[in-house]
């Protein structure tokens, strides 16, 4: 359904000045890749059942379909029987869960992204030099929860400007921030300000905590938005960088902006009068969604896709280290 040059079909008179966008890049970055393989390389060496604390990624097809190959999905390590093997997901974990680990005696595969690992060690050295650290970032999210658990005694959580007013810190001097990878990168930066114009001397982080991908996509909306009556994406309800593409796309100009988990959710009324559909997907989102949702436009008299690009990806990220030494003790590295 995709194509950049596409050769022009007729179309009927009503459906001349359609078209579709879709943005560049969407879908798949490499932390979700990488902990979506992780799940099917381990059943593949160790045989079902391979246990998964929280959801690999947050998209319910991508845990739908391992399920089908015999991922046990867990929300706490009480389920996972002593000794077996489980994988921690792409949101990381606090030390508190490599212990339970432990003590149950469980073969763990952590397939936490290395940026988020990155946001773990950057809490670890604020709190090794005593800052109160302010992470901002949604509240009851895994991510927020394990980067927490590596410091709790020097991180409080902000979710946005109107929370700063109730921060309390031990020495004005001596406060940093940290945010959850996910964020919108607008409004993580009016909450920055924020907490800056209450300690002037805030430290920032050594580099953005917002992840490539994050933002990748974030930008990819924006261009395509502004040109858009109805921006449609594609991504799971608690997939954090998901619901913010359609507060971007909202944003940035788009006429109406819906997220769908697949084209069955798309309401033919948000069609009505529309011109111009933009189409985009989360990080957690196999591209076989996307491409379904091209279709169910197709079917309604959309013409084919023209990809708009903002970014070039090309980042991978190797897989995680027991896995890979697992791997090759068995010959299929
Ligand atoms: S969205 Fe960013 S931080 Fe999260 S898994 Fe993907 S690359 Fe890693």
């Amino acid at each position: 359904m995709t194509t950049d040059l596409g050769t022009p079909r007729v179309l009927p008179s009503d459906e001349a000045e359609r078209a579709v966008l879709l943005a560049a890049p969407r879908g798949y970055c490499a932390g979700v890749d990488r902990a979506v393989v992780t799940v099917e390389k381990a059943l593949d060496l160790y045989g079902a059942p391979v246990y998964v604390r929280k959801q690999i990624v947050h998209n319910k097809h991508v845990v739908a379909g391992l399920e089908a190959r015999g991922a046990i999905f867990v929300e706490e390590l009480e389920e996972v029987p002593p000794g077996a093997t489980v994988v921690f997901s792409a949101h990381g974990v606090s030390p508190e869960v490599h212990r339970q680990a432990e003590e149950r005696d469980l073969k763990t595969i952590d397939a936490t992204c290395p940026l988020v690992t990155k946001v773990h060690h950057e809490a670890k050295r604020f709190a090794g030099d005593d800052y109160d650290i302010l992470l901002i970032g949604h509240a009851g999210h895994e991510e927020v929860e394990g980067t927490a658990g590596e410091a709790p005694e020097h991180i409080q959580l902000v979710e946005g400007p109107a929370d700063v007013a109730r921060i309390v810190v031990r020495d004005p001097a001596k406060v940093a921030w940290l945010s959850q990878t996910t964020l919108s990168v607008d409004e993580t930066l009016e909450t920055v300000a924020a907490i800056r114009e209450r300690f002037p001397l805030l430290l920032d982080p050594p580099s953005d905590d917002i992840c490539y991908a994050t933002q990748n996509r974030q930008l990819a909306v924006k261009e395509i938005s502004r040109d858009s009556d109805l921006v449609i994406v594609v991504g799971s309800g608690n997939s954090s960088n998901s619901v913010r593409l359609v507060e971007v796309a909202l944003e940035a100009g788009a006429g109406s902006a819906y997220r769908v988990d697949d084209a069955s959710e798309i309401e033919e009324a948000w069609l009505d009068g529309v011109r111009t559909v933009s189409v985009t997907s989360g990080a957690s989102v196999p591209e076989s969604l996307v491409q379904e949702v091209l279709a169910f436009l197709g079917e309604r008299g959309y013409p084919d896709a023209r990809a708009v690009h903002s970014a070039e990806e090309s980042l991978i990220f190797a897989l995680p280290k027991e896995l890979r030494r697992d791997l090759k003790a068995a010959g299929r590295s």
